[in-house]
Parts: structure tokens; C-alpha cells; sequence
């Protein structure tokens, strides 16, 4: 059994039906990237996983760490070991740096320590009690992740954490990426747009189009398949 095991999800909004059958699976300290064109489906496959902006989960299942997702609310998903990381952040403004780990780890049933989570982001312990609306993107994104990290997850969902960073933001995201998986064991499923990203962190790749898992591949199978590449990703 994996980590995560999603089968037949089909899930959409009041509006209409936008995951058609996805299936997907994470082991654990596994990174998989789960990729697709704008609108394929990305977004609302995480939010339908922690039941956020609450999509409409139709049919199939969503079994994480042996646990029914579907048989629990929104909030109690973090305590299970499952922590999204928003596209565009979502930090809180006007709190800082440290009232922002605060508070996570406030909401958490088994939190690590600020403290020890400052220590890996020497970026952010360095503006501990800088407001997060005075940091720049990469540094916002950052203190997401770090506040994800805080929550001590088990699978960290991470939607387009790159999105709009400069180049070597994006290496320093990459970087954190792969140390949290390696030093913590955290598993991590990230949706990129960026499919340099994807290569350099994951082992395994899902393709989503038009709410279907249409491809499961290896890192070397996307790097050298140009026709998947350029059929699905546009790129
Ligand atoms: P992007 O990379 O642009 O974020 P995505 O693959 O993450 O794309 P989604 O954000 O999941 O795609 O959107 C899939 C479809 O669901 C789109 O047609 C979108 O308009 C629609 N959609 C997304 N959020 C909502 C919502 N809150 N209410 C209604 N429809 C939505």
C-alpha cells in the first residue's frame, strides 16, 4: 500500500465536473511531480485531496497513510500527516516570520519546533520578525513551506512553488524540496507548470489532461520525450 493512494477521483464545482477518473499513488519519501497544462485539473486534484475551496468530490477514493480522506473534514486532514502548500502562498501579512510558524504549529496535534524548522531556513530566521508582506516572493514561498514543515507532515503537497521566481529562487526551492525529503523523510507532490523543476526534484511524473491521468512517467522518459512533452505540456 502507498502513502497515497488515489483511485477513479472525479471531482469538480458547482459549475461542472473537472477530474474525471484520477488515479495516482505516492510512497513513502517519494517526490512525484504531477504536471498538466493551465486547467487541466492540477489545483483542484490537491484541493479535492485536503478538501479545500471545496471541490465536489463525485466518486472514487483517496486513501492516505490507511486513512478514508473522504470520511474527514478540512481541518483535521493536517493532524493525519497532509499539508498543502497553496499556489500563491497564502501566508498571513501582517504577521511575521515567526508568529507565522507560531500559529501553525499552534493548529498542529504533534508540531516541530520553530525553533529547529528556523534552523533549515537560515533565509527566513535571519527576518524572523519581518512582516510577510515586507518579503519578496521567494521568501514568502519559503515561510509556506516552512510553515507546512512545522505541521511535521508525512506528504507535503505543493502547488507551483516556482510560479513567477527568479532562477535562482527556483534552485533554492529545489533545494529545500529535496532536503526535506532526504533529511525528513517528508514525501512531497508537487504541480509544477515548470517542467525543469519537475525533472530536477521528482522521480515520477503524472500527466493530467482534461482531468485524466493520460502518462505515468520516469524522470528520463520526460527528459528525452519531446513529443510528450510537446503534446501535453506544450513545451
Ligand atoms: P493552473 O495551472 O492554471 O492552475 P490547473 O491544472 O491547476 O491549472 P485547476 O485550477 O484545477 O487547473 O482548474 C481546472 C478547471 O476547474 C478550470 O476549468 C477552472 O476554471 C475550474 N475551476 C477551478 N477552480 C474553480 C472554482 N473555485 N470554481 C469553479 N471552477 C473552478
Amino acid at each position: 500500500m502507498s502513502l497515497l493512494d488515489v483511485s477513479e477521483l472525479e471531482a469538480g464545482y458547482e459549475t461542472g465536473q473537472v477530474l474525471f477518473g484520477v488515479d495516482l499513488s505516492v510512497d513513502e519519501n517519494e517526490v512525484v511531480s504531477l504536471l498538466g497544462r493551465n486547467g487541466a485539473g492540477k489545483t483542484t486534484t490537491m484541493h479535492a485531496l485536503v478538501g479545500a475551496d471545496v471541490p465536489r468530490v463525485f466518486g472514487g477514493s483517496m486513501t492516505f497513510n490507511g486513512e478514508d480522506l473522504r470520511a474527514h473534514r478540512n481541518y483535521q486532514i493536517s493532524d493525519l500527516g497532509l499539508s498543502l502548500v497553496p499556489e500563491g502562498r497564502r501566508c498571513f501579512r501582517d504577521l511575521t516570520v515567526k508568529e507565522n510558524l507560531r500559529l501553525a504549529a499552534n493548529h498542529a496535534s504533534d508540531p516541530l519546533p520553530v525553533e529547529e524548522v528556523l534552523d533549515q531556513f537560515p533565509e527566513l530566521d535571519d527576518m524572523r520578525d519581518r512582516p510577510s508582506k515586507n518579503m519578496s516572493g521567494g521568501e514568502q514561498q519559503m515561510l509556506a513551506i516552512a510553515r507546512s514543515l512545522v505541521t511535521n507532515p508525512k506528504l507535503m503537497l505543493l502547488d507551483e512553488p516556482c510560479e513567477g521566481l527568479a532562477p535562482y529562487i527556483v534552485r533554492r526551492i529545489e533545494s529545500i524540496i529535496q532536503e526535506i525529503n532526504e533529511k525528513q523523510d517528508v514525501s512531497v507532490l508537487l504541480v509544477e507548470q515548470n517542467v525543469a523543476v519537475a525533472v530536477a526534484v521528482a522521480e515520477r511524473h503524472y500527466i493530467l489532461d482534461e482531468g485524466e491521468i493520460v502518462e505515468e512517467v520516469s524522470t528520463a522518459q520526460l527528459r528525452e520525450d519531446d513529443e510528450l512533452r510537446q503534446e501535453y505540456l506544450g513545451v
